[in-house]
């Protein structure tokens, strides 16, 4: 099952002055289940690449699908009702709303999809088990470490059981025990519950964690981890 595929796709900053060629030509498959990590030096393009497939950012040139759905031909209201079904977004920053307790920032996007209250309940129930956190739902995000933070944003982003969580530098502000721990979480959800990460990161402790790694240089992919072992498979 192909999730996402981004074909020949082009970002370009600048144009009438002197062109930036943040995503220059991507061509990248993702499959269900994969655990991936997007990586290179600061500018390489890693977050417009996450921003052009999670529907945020449209490229200059190139088609993005999603399930087989492209997303650059939907409207901006097509796109925002497309990214709440079908995409779970994690941050650097955590960006969880401070005066809304753990439980109510989880809960949010099912309310919006007007997801009934036995439902929510349950849901919510499930995914603080998942991030290990059942005693901190009633409790607000400032009370929180960052990597408690971290966790509440992921059980979030898969609130409304997204096809897959892109997540951006989601250890960038945290120690290394709360990112450890996070990865722990990301990828017992990936193996247990086959939920489908793709993150960019720096670090080398969360590189080492991926299944998949994928460079880029000045926005284009320069290695690719699965590309050897694909093509052996097929
Ligand atoms: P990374 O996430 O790998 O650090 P970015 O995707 O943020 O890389 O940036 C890729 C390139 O695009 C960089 O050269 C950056 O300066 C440029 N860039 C990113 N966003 C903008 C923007 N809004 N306007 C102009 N240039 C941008
Ligand atoms: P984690 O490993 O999940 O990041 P920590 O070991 O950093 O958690 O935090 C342990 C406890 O300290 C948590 O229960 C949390 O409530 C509290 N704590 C940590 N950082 C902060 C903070 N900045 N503000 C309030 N409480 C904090």
């Amino acid at each position: 099952d192909t999730v996402i595929d981004a074909h020949d796709v082009s970002k370009i900053y600048n144009r009438e002055t002197i062109p930036v060629y943040a995503v220059n030509n991507v061509h990248l498959h993702i499959e269900k289940g994969e655990f991936t990590a997007l990586v290179g030096p600061s500018g390489s393009g890693k977050t417009t690449l996450l921003n052009l497939i999670g529907g945020l950012d449209k490229p200059d040139n190139g088609n993005v699908f999603i399930n087989d759905l492209d997303i650059t031909k939907l409207s901006a209201n097509e796109l925002i009702d497309f990214r709440l079904k079908n995409i779970g977004f994690v941050f650097q920053s955590f960006n969880l709303i401070p005066v809304l307790t753990a439980k109510e920032n989880v809960e949010f996007i099912m309310l919006l999809q007007g997801v009934k209250k036995s439902i929510r309940d349950a849901r919510v129930k499930q995914l603080f088990r998942q991030i290990e956190m059942d005693d901190k739902v009633d409790i607000r995000p400032a009370q929180l470490s960052g990597g408690q933070q971290q966790r509440v944003a992921v059980a979030r982003a898969l609130a409304s059981k997204p096809k897959f969580v892109l997540a951006d530098e989601p250890t960038a502000n945290l120690d290394s025990k709360s990112a450890s721990n996070l990865l722990d979480i990301m990828a017992k959800l990936n193996k247990e519950e086959h939920i489908t990460f793709l993150f960019s990161t720096h670090d080398q402790r969360v590189i080492e964690r991926a299944r998949r790694v994928i460079t880029l240089v000045d926005g284009r992919i320069v290695s690719d981890t699965a590309a050897v072992s694909t093509k052996h498979e097929k």
